[in-house]
């Protein structure tokens, strides 16, 4: 394949909407529960693959009805999951808790994603025939690695997206070619919060950085070269989660593609435009006939 492959997570997203989160000890009558398939990981192969990427996952689901909910998420969207593991015990979660101000507080547990520890069979020969591997940091660190450096043997681009925000090994952004934080994560990994500084930081240790900025767009840099700023168009936005890994998983479609960075930005930000004015993570994901329309 000369396509795109995701090593990360898979989470069932269990959501709770309240008018207020409940306090310790406390209980409260919920308005509504919804299901919806995510992880990070398993996100971005979706993003990529409604815009048209040929996508693979390599990861676990549990042994539980929604491993197959979420392998079926994935295949549904075009993605292939030969690689996609499936452990003993339970898929892993995420438990979110919506209020009326729009605030969320989320417990995760990794459930079956900490079951992937390093590559398994057939993992590298995989990774070696692909464009571009994706990675973010919701499987064990020890995963994320290996991959990286699978990837980097063979000369395979690699994006890493470095959420949950967290300090890196050296040896992890020495196998890294473009790293996409938000500002939030730019931050952590820099202590610095200015995303044009922060950029400049991140450069000594990786060779291109894409740090996005929400409605304010996304900030290119590149050592040698003038930062470039790509305006995120201007919608109404009604839920943003899964902008950013529809934002990656369209950009790496279109770098597969061989555009050039500034028009795979503004592809991706019109992608993950159109994810904010939905609900819903991967569901709200835009194909690529949406994608060109807009
Ligand atoms: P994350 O979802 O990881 O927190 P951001 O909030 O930076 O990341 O969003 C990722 C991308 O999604 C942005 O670079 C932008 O292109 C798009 N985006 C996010 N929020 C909006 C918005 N309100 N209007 C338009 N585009 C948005």
């Amino acid at each position: 394949m000369t396509g795109i492959v995701v090593l990360g997570s898979t989470n069932m997203d269990l959501v709770a909407y309240v008018a207020r989160a409940p306090k310790s000890g406390e209980t409260v009558t919920g308005r509504e529960f919804r299901m919806v398939p995510g992880g990070k990981g398993a996100n971005q192969a979706v993003a990529a693959a409604r815009a048209g990427g040929e996508v693979a996952m390599i990861g676990a689901v549990g042994a539980d009805e929604f491993g197959e909910q979420l392998r079926h998420t994935l295949i549904a969207s075009g993605v292939d999951t030969d690689l996609l593991r499936t452990a003993e015990g339970l898929s892993g979660t995420a438990h979110v808790v919506v209020d009326d101000e729009g605030g969320n507080s989320i417990v995760v547990i990794a459930g079956a994603n900490h079951t992937v520890t390093c590559l398994g069979p057939g993992d590298e020969t995989l990774i070696a025939t692909a464009g571009t591997l994706l990675l973010q940091l919701e499987l064990p660190l020890s995963a994320v690695l290996s991959g990286a450096e699978a990837a980097h043997r063979h000369s395979v681009r690699t994006i890493l997206t470095p959420s949950p925000a967290q300090p890196l090994p050296s040896e992890l952004l020495g196998t890294i070619d473009l790293l996409v934080p938000n500002e939030h994560e730019a931050a952590v990994l820099t202590g610095i919060a200015d995303p044009h500084a922060a950029a400049e930081a991140l450069l000594r240790q990786v060779p291109q950085v894409v740090i996005t900025l929400g409605a304010a767009g996304s900030l290119y840099a590149t050592r040698g070269a003038e930062p470039v700023t790509v305006p995120a168009p201007r919608v109404s936005a009604v839920d943003t989660t899964g902008a950013g890994d529809t934002f990656v998983g369209t950009l790496a479609v279109a770098l597969c593609e061989g555009r050039p960075m500034r028009e795979a930005m503004g592809w991706a930000s019109s992608a993950a435009a159109l994810c904010v004015q939905r609900h819903g993570a991967s569901t709200s994901m835009p194909y690529r006939t949406e994608i060109e329309a807009s």
